[in-house]
């Protein structure tokens, strides 16, 4: 017979299905919470409502945000002549850390996969034309992941905006091929922004 209180078997389920988290992770972090004091589990709880209710998305450049537009879109200082196109938000984060980066971003929310049945018309590729249309945009630095998907992304997005008469621009190749972006340390992304070169 199953000892263990169902408030405590619920709470390993649900760490359990975070990814990468295993069973006795999920084991591990629930008797910890247990063990701690009310306000810490309340402020984690409080932290995790938040996250859904106060997050958005930017309807210009399609980061996760609390506000919309984001910082970074309403931030005058930045260059908004160039727009970076990245799969994920945290290869924002990345690119943000190397400080190299000054334009703005456009994010994707995945590539295109045809194994995982994720084709452009599941991606913000439609937005991202739309702010390509006013002419203010004169270059594009397709910063997709160096795997397959991200490849067959870049390409894709090649065959549209070409024909627009922007400046396209790639990373330069010395990222790990078949890593991603996010992992990519700060010294090769920089070096990838700096030689980054014409599509
Ligand atoms: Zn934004």
């Amino acid at each position: 017979m199953d000892t263990t209180p169902r408030s405590v078997t619920r709470l390993i389920e649900e760490f359990h299905r975070l990814p990468g988290i295993g069973p006795k992770t999920a084991q591990r972090l629930t008797f910890y919470l247990l063990r701690t004091s009310k306000t810490q589990v309340d402020s984690l709880s409080d932290a995790i409502r938040d996250l859904r209710e106060k997050i958005t998305t930017c309807a210009l450049c399609q980061n996760i945000a609390e506000s919309n537009p984001c910082n970074i879109c309403r931030d005058e200082s930045r260059d908004q002549t160039m727009i970076c196109v990245i799969e994920e938000p945290l290869d924002l984060v990345a690119i943000e850390r190397t400080r190299e980066y000054k334009g703005l971003y456009h994010v994707l929310h995945g590539a295109i996969s045809p194994v995982e049945g994720i084709g452009p018309e599941d991606l913000r590729i439609k937005e991202l034309l739309e702010r390509l249309r006013d002419g203010r945009v004169t270059e594009v630095l397709l910063a997709t992941n160096p795997n397959l998907e991200g490849e067959a992304t870049a390409m894709y997005l090649e065959r549209l905006i070409k024909p627009l008469g922007i400046r396209l621009t790639r990373l330069a190749r010395g990222l790990p091929v078949g890593g991603d972006l996010e992992y990519a340390d700060e010294v090769t992304l920089t070096r990838a922004l700096e030689g980054r070169r014409e599509v």
